[in-house]
C-alpha cells in the first residue's frame, strides 16, 4: 500500500537562539490525511506548523510539497490554507466579502466569486448569513465563517492551530464534527494542532505526540491508546493506573514484575522488551480491571476495599486500595443500579488478564 505523500519534513530543526522550539524532524502526510500534532504547551507544535506554511524559516532540514522542495517557497506560492484561534474576520466587511476576499486577491471574476461563496456557506450550513456582519455572528459561527473563507480557494492542504482553543464545550463538540466533515467532503490534508487528547483522538487518522521540541510517537490514535511508548505518553493521553515496579524476568512473551510493595504482576510484553534497568512502569485501563465475582479468577488478582464510586452517566468508576494502600480505579458500564457489595468500605477482588498490563521505560 503506498499512500500518495503531500507533504514531507526532513531533518528539520528550529532554534530561537542557544535553544531549540524544535529538534531534527522528520514525518510524512499522507494526501487527504487528518494529522494531528498533540503536546503540551511548549512541545513544538506552533513551531513545525509555522515551518510547513512557511511563516517560520528552518535552522536546518528540507520541507517538501507534493513530492517537490518547499523549503525556502513563500507562503503565498505554497498554496496552504491556515485557520488560527486568533484568526479574525474582518469586522467591517459583510460574511459575503470576508469569504470574497483570498478570492478577490487572487482576482477571479465576480461571477465565479459568487458561485463559490454560496457554496462553501453551504458546506458550513450558514447559508443565510453573507450579508451580516462578523459581530451579528456567535463564536462558533464565526469560526464557521473562517474556516469558509480558507475552504473556499480550495488549497489542497490546511493547517489549524488550536483553531477551537476559544470556544466553549458543547461548541467545541459541534465544530469538532463540523472541521471532520469538511475533511471528508474536501478531501483536503489537514495538520491540525491541539493539547487536547480527547479531540486528538476522536478527529485523527493519525497523532503525532511531541514532547520538549521532538516526536515521542507518532500512530493512529488506537497505536497510542493501546500502545503508549512511554509514561509521557500514557500521561499524555490520560491514562490512570501508572506505577512503577522492577523486572523479576521476561521469558517469552511473559513478563514479570515486582509492584505495589512486594507483590507479582504478570504482563505479555506483545513486543520485544529490552530494559536497559530494572525499574519500569506499567499501566492498567480502568476498563481492563474487573471486579471479581465470586471464584472468578484472572491472571493478576488483588484483594481491595473500594474507596469511592462515581456514576457519571453511562459509566461507573470504583477507586479501591489495596492492601499496601496503592489506590486503582476501574471503569464499566452502568448496566444496572449499583450493587451492595460494592459500596465504599466494601472488600472486593480485583483482577485483569496479562495482556492488559502495558509495561512502559520508567
Ligand atoms: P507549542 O505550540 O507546542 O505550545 P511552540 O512551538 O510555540 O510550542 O514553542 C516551542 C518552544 O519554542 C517554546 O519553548 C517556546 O517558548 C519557544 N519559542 C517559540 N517561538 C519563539 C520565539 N519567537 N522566540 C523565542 N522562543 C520561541
Ligand atoms: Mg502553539
Amino acid at each position: 500500500m503506498s499512500k500518495p505523500i503531500k507533504l514531507r519534513v526532513e531533518g528539520v530543526s528550529k532554534r530561537y537562539g542557544a535553544a531549540y522550539a524544535l529538534k531534527e524532524t522528520s514525518l510524512i502526510v499522507y494526501e487527504g490525511e487528518f494529522l494531528t500534532l498533540l503536546g503540551p504547551s511548549g512541545s513544538g507544535k506552533t513551531t513545525l506548523l509555522s515551518i510547513l506554511s512557511g511563516l517560520s524559516i528552518v535552522d536546518s532540514g528540507e520541507i517538501w510539497i507534493d513530492e517537490k522542495v518547499a523549503t525556502h517557497t513563500s507562503v503565498h506560492e505554497r498554496g496552504i490554507g491556515m485557520v488560527f484561534q486568533n484568526y479574525a474576520l474582518f469586522p467591517h466587511l459583510t460574511i459575503y466579502e470576508n469569504i470574497a476576499f483570498p478570492l478577490r486577491m487572487r482576482k477571479i471574476s465576480e461571477k465565479e466569486i459568487s458561485r463559490k461563496v454560496g457554496e462553501v456557506l453551504e458546506v458550513v450550513r450558514l447559508p443565510q448569513v453573507p450579508n451580516r456582519f462578523p459581530k451579528e455572528l456567535s463564536g462558533g459561527q464565526q469560526q464557521r465563517i473562517a474556516l469558509a473563507r480558507c475552504a473556499v480557494y480550495e488549497p489542497t492542504i490546511i493547517l489549524m492551530d488550536e483553531p477551537l482553543g476559544a470556544l466553549d464545550k458543547k461548541l467545541r463538540d459541534d465544530m469538532q464534527l463540523e472541521i471532520k466533515r469538511l475533511h471528508v467532503e474536501l478531501g483536503t490534508t489537514i495538520v491540525y494542532v491541539t493539547h487536547d487528547q480527547e479531540e486528538a483522538m476522536s478527529m485523527s487518522d493519525r497523532i503525532c505526540l511531541m514532547r520538549d521540541g521532538a516526536i515521542e510517537q507518532l500512530g493512529m490514535p488506537d497505536d497510542l491508546h493501546f500502545r503508549p511508548v512511554s509514561r509521557f505518553a500514557a500521561d499524555f493521553l490520560g491514562a490512570s493506573n501508572i506505577f512503577p515496579a522492577d523486572v523479576l524476568s521476561i521469558a517469552g512473551e511473559r513478563i514479570e514484575l515486582r509492584a505495589f510493595g512486594k507483590a507479582r504482576v504478570i504482563g505479555a510484553a506483545e513486543r520485544p522488551v529490552e530494559f536497559n534497568s530494572h525499574l519500569v512502569a506499567f499501566m492498567i485501563r480502568p476498563e481492563h480491571i474487573r471486579i471479581l465475582e465470586d471464584g472468578e479468577t484472572a491472571n493478576n488478582v488483588f484483594s481491595a476495599m473500594v474507596t469511592r464510586t462515581i456514576m457519571n452517566g453511562s459509566i461507573t468508576r470504583h477507586y479501591v486500595a489495596l492492601e499496601n494502600g496503592t489506590e486503582l480505579v476501574t471503569a464499566e458500564f452502568t448496566l444496572a443500579p449499583m450493587r451492595s457489595d460494592r459500596r465504599v468500605g466494601r472488600n472486593v477482588r480485583i483482577g485483569w488478564s496479562a495482556e492488559h498490563t502495558i509495561v512502559l521505560p520508567h
